[in-house]
């Protein structure tokens, strides 16, 4: 498997800077992988300073961000290249106040991302959770280090879809209902929120609780209360189907949103298309039969 690679620049500038937090997790489980990195070249030149990767061949340099490197990495997810140059994901660890962010070879790359159904990560746990999805895919033993990752009965997970994208949510839910209501709080904008809790009633969720918190639509407030949710670290994982297709008139909520992700980089999971979203139940279903949570993780035990 290939990704492409970019940090922002505060984001590799310094030995714990969050680059190297992911690097220090997940070193060991990209070398099982033999995961290629395509790499922009501030990243890598970072990445080679710092020691890190050493000797690791799949590790390949690209020209910096505005000298073509990005606009490589969008090629590469669109897919229109050389096969070795195919992409199957990118990690863009994003800092809020770094502008380059909004530039648009990095909107291009997340909206390419999403369009062809492939991870955009953008945040350190975003792509730490990859990792052990991929490394349990692959056949491998559960990671220690992820079990925080897996937690679900002490976490909350936000749900919220596009019109376009909502019977794909309902099919996702659908199929790892257990899975979703295994997490102490599910929550979700106004109209995705009601048609998952009439969901949950077909599984026989009791009339009388909501299977999940329904905020406002979309539109009208509910992904700027979920952003709040996740700067209160009160929400580690966010499924965000979004429908690339068509202009938002709520374009700013959904920024803020993209956001408050970014700034709470370690803490918070972001998985932007049903695809991503499949491959990560079916890895965490089959990685809770491999480890049974320790009793430290389950909720009120914290
Ligand atoms: P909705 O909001 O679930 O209320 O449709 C989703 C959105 O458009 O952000």
């Amino acid at each position: 498997m290939r990704l492409g690679l970019v940090a922002n620049h505060l984001h590799h500038s310094h030995p714990k800077a969050a680059l190297f937090r992911w690097l220090h997790r997940c070193e060991t489980g990209i070398r099982e992988l033999n995961l290629g990195l395509h790499t922009v070249g501030g990243t890598h030149d970072a990445i080679a300073r710092a020691g890190c990767l050493t000797n690791y061949p799949a590790l390949r340099r690209y020209p910096s961000g505005h000298e073509g490197g990005l606009v490589k990495l969008v090629a590469g997810i669109v897919g229109a290249v050389a096969s070795n140059e195919v992409l199957d994901g990118a990690i863009y660890l994003v800092n809020p106040v770094d502008g380059s962010s909004l530039f648009p070879e990095a909107l291009a790359l997340k909206r390419q991302c999403i369009v062809h159904q492939k991870p955009f990560l953008s945040t350190v746990a975003s792509a730490c959770d990859w990792v052990e999805i991929e490394r349990i895919r692959a056949g491998m033993k559960p990671d220690d280090g992820a079990d925080p990752l897996h937690a679900m009965p002490s976490q909350t997970i936000a749900m919220i879809a596009h019109d376009a994208m909502k019977a794909p949510m309902m099919a996702f839910a659908d199929k790892h209902f257990d899975l979703l209501s295994r997490f102490a709080f599910r929550v979700a904008t106004g109209t995705t929120g009601k048609s998952l809790n009439e969901l949950a009633r077909k599984h026989g969720w009791p009339e009388e609780a909501s299977w999940v918190t329904c905020y406002e639509s979309g539109p009208m407030g509910g992904d700027a209360q979920i952003a709040n949710l996740i700067f209160e670290r009160r929400c580690q994982r966010l499924l965000f189907f979004e429908n690339p297709h068509v202009p938002h008139q709520h374009e700013a909520d959904i920024q803020l949103l993209e956001r408050a992700v970014a700034a709470t980089t370690d803490d918070t999971v972001c998985i932007t298309c049903p695809a991503s979203a499949i491959r990560w139940a079916e890895a965490a279903e089959r990685r809770a039969r491999l480890r049974p949570l320790r009793v430290d993780y389950v909720a009120g035990k914290d």
